[in-house]
């Protein structure tokens, strides 16, 4: 027998879930299908023990840049990685336990097993049909495979938070948020880590002086770069250890390869086919401004869509189609204008708007103006370790608005924020500058630019 519900979720991520319990708050009737683990991504596999890592790789990293400078005596820290896995993944487990226990509360049915379509309007999951007028899929990206000779040796982000030990040494092989982040906190935990990418620089949709500045923080400091370096071949020595090779010459050799090359859509084997549901020429589902598909009332969100695939904005698309089914919002569309992002670097990147050269290709150099910063942070230098930091404001035009705002540099991660705010509300040049300055601090930068 079909079992009749108000709304649909398919896929339990970050996006799902804010979509599932929103519309149960409204008292919608609302099922959420999931196959692998409550959380997704984000929780599982992603910014979760991402962060936790990050953190820990701060400690380690604040150490020993730092330590001796400020007093402190012993040369190094033992870091117990048994330990660390402790507290990250019970912290991952009690993050999952918390949907449950959100699922129960606002009266969300949790239905375990892979769904699939078959129809626009009808999800079956292990041979029971679950039937909506609403559906809302949330299916996610998984990591994009290597294609080299040898690539089963290689492993992805989602192996990374498996690892029960420390390898000794690893290559990160990506030019993206993933390898850089995944680098940088595995080499200050103390892996002799590598990372490789394919052009002269990394994270290039960037703003150039946010990678000048990370590459020369990184040649100084670590993880060993190898720019241009595109592995045509991967295999494994007596030794049991990878070798990295181009065009048969052996140029790495490491105890565990990881490609973070970007990400594809989780599309397959969910029965799209018996739908009108369409994808676009990148695979993603095909959706219009209100994120909806060809399928009247069936919509998709997150990464399995070609927006800006990040947790925050799966969850604003998914609360925003609730509130436009149950809450009578007018509209299911979101601005995906000015998302502010950053980068879990060490120092960390923070980043809203244009990029200078995308800012110029739009409006023209006449109309834009660049004010940037350079100040050494009184933490690093007060302990003898000069770290630069670097702080960007672009504008547009006579009234100076400001369409683009970057930074690199310790505490950017939590300085942005605010300043999407005021970056939303159109704020211009004078505007910041009509903000006093908060002293000692690194934000205080972004309003004394001259
Ligand atoms: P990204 O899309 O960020 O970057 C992947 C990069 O890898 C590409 O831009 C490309 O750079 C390079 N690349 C592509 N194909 C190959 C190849 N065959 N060989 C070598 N290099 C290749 O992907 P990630 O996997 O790092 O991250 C996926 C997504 O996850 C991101 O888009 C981001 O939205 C999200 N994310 C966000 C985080 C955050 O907000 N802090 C953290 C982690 C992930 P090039 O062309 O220069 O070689």
């Amino acid at each position: 027998m079909t079992k009749q519900y108000d709304l649909l979720v398919l896929g339990a991520g970050s996006g799902g879930i804010a979509s599932a319990n929103r519309a149960a708050e409204y008292g919608a009737k609302v099922a959420i299908i999931e196959d692998k683990q409550v959380g997704g991504t984000c929780v599982n596999i992603g910014c979760v023990p991402k962060k936790v890592t990050w953190y820990a790789a701060e400690v380690a990293d604040v150490y020993q840049k730092y330590g001796q400078g400020y007093g402190f005596t012993a040369d190094s820290v033992d870091f117990n990685y048994q330990e660390f896995l402790k507290a990250r993944d019970g912290y991952v487990s009690r993050s999952r336990s918390s949907y449950f226990n959100g699922f129960e509360k606002r009266g969300v049915d949790l239905i375990e097993g892979r769904g699939r379509f078959i129809s626009d309007h009808e999800i079956e999951v292990n041979g029971e049909v679950y039937r909506a007028d609403n559906i809302i899929i949330a299916t996610g990206k998984r990591p994009a495979p290597l294609q080299q000779v040898g690539s089963h040796l290689v492993e992805s982000s989602d192996d990374v938070f498996a690892w029960q030990e420390l390898p000794q040494s690893v290559v990160f092989i990506g030019a993206g948020y993933i390898a850089v982040e995944l680098s940088q906190a595995y080499h200050a935990l103390g892996v002799e880590t590598h990372l490789a990418f394919r052009h002269e620089r990394f994270l290039r949709k960037f703003d150039k002086m946010l990678t000048d500045n990370l590459m020369q923080a990184m040649e100084k400091d670590g993880p060993i770069l190898h720019p241009k370096t595109n592995f045509t071949e991967f295999r494994k020595n007596t030794e049991g250890k990878i070798e990295c090779l181009i065009d048969g010459q052996v140029i790495l050799t490491v105890d565990k390869v990881v490609a973070a090359i970007g990400r594809v859509p989780n599309t397959e084997d969910i029965g799209l086919e018996k739908t009108n549901i369409q994808l676009d020429d990148s695979g993603h589902i095909q959706i219009n401004d209100q994120h909806e598909t060809q399928a009247k009332g069936v919509y998709a969100i997150g990464d399995v869509v070609k927006r800006v695939d990040l947790t925050p904005v799966a969850i604003r698309a998914g609360r925003q189609i609730s509130e436009y089914l149950f809450n009578q919002a007018d509209s299911s569309a979101i601005d995906y204008e000015n998302i502010p992002s950053v980068i879990f670097s060490h120092p960390t990147i923070g980043t809203i708007g244009m990029t200078e050269d995308e800012a110029v290709a739009t409006y023209g150099q006449d109309q834009i103006k660049v004010y940037t910063n350079r100040f050494y942070s009184m933490y690093a230098s007060a302990a003898w370790h000069r770290e630069a930091c670097d702080f960007k404001l672009i504008t547009l035009g006579d009234e100076e608005k400001v369409i683009g705002l970057h930074g690199i540099g310790q505490g950017v991660d939590e300085m942005i924020q605010g300043f999407g705010v005021a970056i939303k509300m159109g704020a211009s040049k004078q505007d910041f500058d009509s903000v006093v300055a908060i002293h000692p601090t690194g934000a205080e930068e972004f309003v004394t630019m001259r």
